[in-house]
């Protein structure tokens, strides 16, 4: 009988099946998508973030344990488990010797990517490249590989793993990882979930996704109707406000509009409605995905002046443009009267002190609600320009509960065969919020744990 059958294709899959064929198992991988779209939401990424106590590699200065958690635990206020936070954490200052020797190569922070020389290590060619190399290391290392391969349901005994249905029949295992992402792609699940809003909208019809359209989240459903100890809110989830022209599903980073932290974000009524320089943008950016959903018609606007361009890694559509501020809310299909008091009110509010992009600088407002905090600067120099924006769901947190050795819970029991990796329990360390590059390295630490107890439990 095959020892370890892993669900998935993205990194943690990968992570587990490597670690698991190294540790001697045999191993088999089902990968929902065919070969050409294989490695979920991972081939979309470009970094993971690594504690370190002096520099390192393409790390530079130094990332200890203690600011990785504190970063966790302010983005998640408090909705974390310390326990396994730290090890993600621990691990993380581990994992890249390893993942060198499967073929990933790392490079410095890409310019333009403020604040993450420090913390995050960079892919050399992107997830794409780091999939590639992974599945050329799992195909050298002997694991049979099966693409188009959705599993539909799981037999579970008591918590334990019996076998796979797949359109193609049934897998018999002594053990399995389970690494199909969250349910981000599952729009009628997303729609459920976000419900209607005060003004009768359907919230999450105005959602994008920003990754691959296989993780439905199937088998976390199928897993949580058998009984697996569930964590995590369903409406949790990393949602960035991305290009309102982006595709449905699989837009990936180049969606992005990153000058929000230089700019004004106004909304459908042409009114200000957060902090847009309230921290570093990397830590800052996933969050306006969930405001921009709490708004009229799920829609934003991100409005610079010309002060603002070069200082931000350019869209990839064009915003709109206009040499005055009320031809561009015109362009915008906003109130133009709304639009000039907002930007006036601000423009006025503004203190300018030493303008540094690269600090949480002195530049702030005065007597405005919401404030801007650092970084504000009057928008009144030509040209001017607007990009609209739409929720855009990275992943859900909505996982299985687990432990230290990646065991599914049942009833507060870890399974003796069943384990999980990557976003299908990413909600056990990220409640809510997030920090740039964290869910590689949950993916990467879980889906090694993961692979090594599979294959221990399997001899
Ligand atoms: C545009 C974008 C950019 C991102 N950038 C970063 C970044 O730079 N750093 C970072 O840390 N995180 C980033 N993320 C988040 C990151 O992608 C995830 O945290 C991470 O990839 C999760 O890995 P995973 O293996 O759990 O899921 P995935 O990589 O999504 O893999 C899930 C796999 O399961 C397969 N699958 C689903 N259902 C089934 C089924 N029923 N049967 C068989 N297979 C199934 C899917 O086809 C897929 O291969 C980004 C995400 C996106 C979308």
């Amino acid at each position: 009988m095959l020892d370890v059958l892993v669900v998935g294709g993205g990194n943690a899959a990968l992570c587990a099946a490597l670690v698991a064929r190294e540790a001697g198992a045999s191993v088999m991988l089902l990968e929902a998508a065919p070969r050409e779209w294989r490695g979920g939401n991972s081939m979309h990424t470009r970094n993971l973030r690594c504690m370190h106590d002096a520099p390192q590699d393409v790390l530079t200065d130094a990332y200890p344990e203690e600011e990785f958690w504190q970063d966790l635990l302010k983005v998640t206020a408090g909705k974390t488990d310390e326990a396994l936070a730290r090890l993600v954490i621990r691990e993380s200052a581990t994992v890249r010797p390893w993942m060198r020797r499967h073929g990933v190569r790392f490079q410095p922070s890409l310019s333009g990517t403020l604040h993450l020389s420090r913390t995050n290590a960079f892919f050399m060619g992107g997830g794409k490249a780091l999939v590639n190399a992974y599945y050329r290391s799992a195909e050298a290392l002997g694991v049979e590989v099966r693409y188009g391969s959705p599993v539909q349901s799981l037999e579970l005994e008591d918590g334990r793993f019996v076998a796979a249905h797949t359109a193609q029949g049934r897998i018999e295992a002594r053990t399995c990882v389970l690494a199909s992402g969250g349910f981000e792609s599952n729009r009628d699940w997303l729609r459920e979930a976000w419900g209607q809003n005060a003004q009768g909208e359907w919230t999450a019809d105005n959602f994008v996704i920003r990754g691959t359209r296989f993780n439905q989240g199937t088998l976390l459903k199928d897993l949580i109707a058998q009984g697996a100890d569930a964590i995590g809110d369903p409406t949790q989830a990393h949602m960035v406000a991305i290009d309102a022209r982006a595709p449905l599903y699989d837009g990936g980073i180049v969606t992005r509009v990153d000058c929000v932290s230089l700019g004004m974000m106004v909304n459908r009524d042409a009114r200000r409605f957060y902090d847009e320089g309230e921290d570093f943008w990397p830590k800052r950016y996933a969050i306006w995905g969930r405001l921009v959903a709490q708004q009229p018609g799920q829609v934003a606007h991100s409005i610079i002046d010309a002060k603002a361009v070069g200082r931000f890694m350019p869209p990839v559509f064009r915003g709109a443009q206009a040499d005055t501020l009320p031809e561009l809310a015109r362009q915008l299909g906003l109130d133009e009267q709304s639009f000039m008091q907002t930007i006036n009110d601000y423009n006025a509010a503004c203190r300018v002190g030493t303008f540094d992009h690269a600090v949480l600088d002195d530049c702030h407002t005065e007597g405005l609600t919401p404030p801007k905090t650092h970084w504000a600067r009057p928008i009144d120099t030509a040209p001017f320009y607007g990009y609209t924006l739409k929720p855009g769901v990275t992943f859900t947190y909505l996982g299985a509960r687990v432990n230290a050795q990646a065991r599914v819970h049942f009833g507060g029991q870890p399974s003796p065969n069943l384990f999980v990796a990557g976003e299908v329990m990413a909600g056990n360390v990220l409640g809510q919020g997030y920090t740039a590059g964290v869910g590689m390295t949950i993916g990467t630490v879980f889906g090694r744990i993961a692979g090594r107890e599979a294959a221990r439990a399997a001899a």
